[in-house]
C-alpha cells in the first residue's frame, strides 16, 4: 500500500500493544515501513531503547538517560501507532491548567469517546513530567520495566506533545485514553508524558474513524499467550 491508498483518517498500528505488555520487546518493524502509514506518532524502539515521537515525518528518540536523538529510517519498532496528521480544529489554552482540568478540557474536544483522535499541543507549559524507558531484553514483562523508568521533570518549557487518544474497549490494541509523547522546541528533552500544566499552546485535534493494525509474523508474537487479562499492567506502565 502506498501513500495515496491509504486513507487520509486512518490510524496505523505495527503491533497489538498487548505484546509489548507482555516483553515481546522485538519484532524488528523497520521505521522505512511505518512512514508509509504516517508522519505522526508515538512508539518505542527494538529492545524497548527509549520512547519514540514523530513529527512531521522525523523521528526522534528520547533515550532512558534523556538525551534526544534523531533516528534513521533503518531503525527497528515492536510497537507504533501513527498517522497522517490533518488536524481538523485547533483550540487555544491562553492560561495556566492544571493536570486534572487540561485533560477535563481535552475531553470536551473530543465529540466522542468511541473514535480515535490525534491531538497535537504546540506551546509554552510551566510544568512537564515525563518518563523513558531502559533498554531491555525481550520477555521481561512491561509493568516490571516500568517500576526502574527514570522520570524527568521541567518547569517552563515549550515543545510538541504528539499522540492519541484511544476508545477504552480498544485497550488489548493500544493504550487506552489519552497516551502523548513530549518533545521539547529546542530538541533536548522528552519522554512518554505523565503529568503537565499547559499555560499557553494550540491545540490540534483530527477525528480517526478508521484502523489499520498490523500482527507481526514472529515466533515470538506467534508463540505468545493473550490469556492473561492485561489491562491492569498496561495502566501501571502507561499512566
Ligand atoms: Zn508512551
Amino acid at each position: 500500500m502506498n501513500q495515496t491508498d491509504t486513507p487520509v483518517n486512518s490510524i496505523y498500528l505495527c503491533s497489538p500493544v498487548n505484546a509489548l505488555v507482555e516483553g515481546l520487546y522485538e519484532q524488528k518493524v523497520p521505521f522505512t515501513r511505518i512512514k508509509k502509514h504516517g508522519d505522526f506518532g508515538l512508539g518505542t524502539f527494538d529492545n524497548l531503547d527509549g520512547e519514540m515521537v514523530m513529527l512531521d515525518g522525523i523521528i526522534y528518540q528520547i533515550t532512558s538517560m534523556g538525551k534526544v536523538n534523531l533516528v534513521e529510517e533503518t531503525a527497528l519498532t515492536p510497537f507504533v501507532s501513527v498517522t497522517f496528521y490533518r488536524p481538523m480544529s485547533h483550540d487555544r489554552i491562553e492560561n495556566e491548567m492544571t493536570y486534572e482540568a487540561f485533560l477535563e478540557w481535552l475531553k470536551g474536544l473530543f465529540p466522542s469517546p468511541n473514535i480515535f483522535y490525534a491531538v497535537r499541543i504546540e506551546g509554552e507549559f510551566s510544568y512537564i513530567k515525563t518518563r523513558s524507558v531502559p533498554k531491555q531484553e525481550n520477555y521481561r514483562p512491561l509493568v516490571e520495566v516500568a517500576k526502574e523508568q527514570p522520570v524527568f521533570t521541567f518547569e517552563n518549557i515549550s515543545g510538541t506533545l504528539a499522540g492519541f487518544f484511544t476508545p477504552e474497549f480498544m485497550g488489548s490494541i493500544s493504550v487506552p485514553g489519552l497516551h502523548l509523547h513530549f518533545l521539547s522546541s529546542d530538541l533536548r528533552h522528552g519522554g512518554h508524558l505523565l503529568e503537565c500544566r499547559p499555560k499557553n499552546a494550540v491545540v490540534g485535534v483530527q477525528l480517526i474513524s478508521s484502523l489499520e493494525l498490523g500482527l507481526p509474523i514472529s515466533l515470538d508474537y506467534l508463540t505468545v499467550d493473550f490469556k492473561r487479562d492485561t489491562t491492569g499492567d498496561l495502566d501501571k506502565a502507561e499512566k
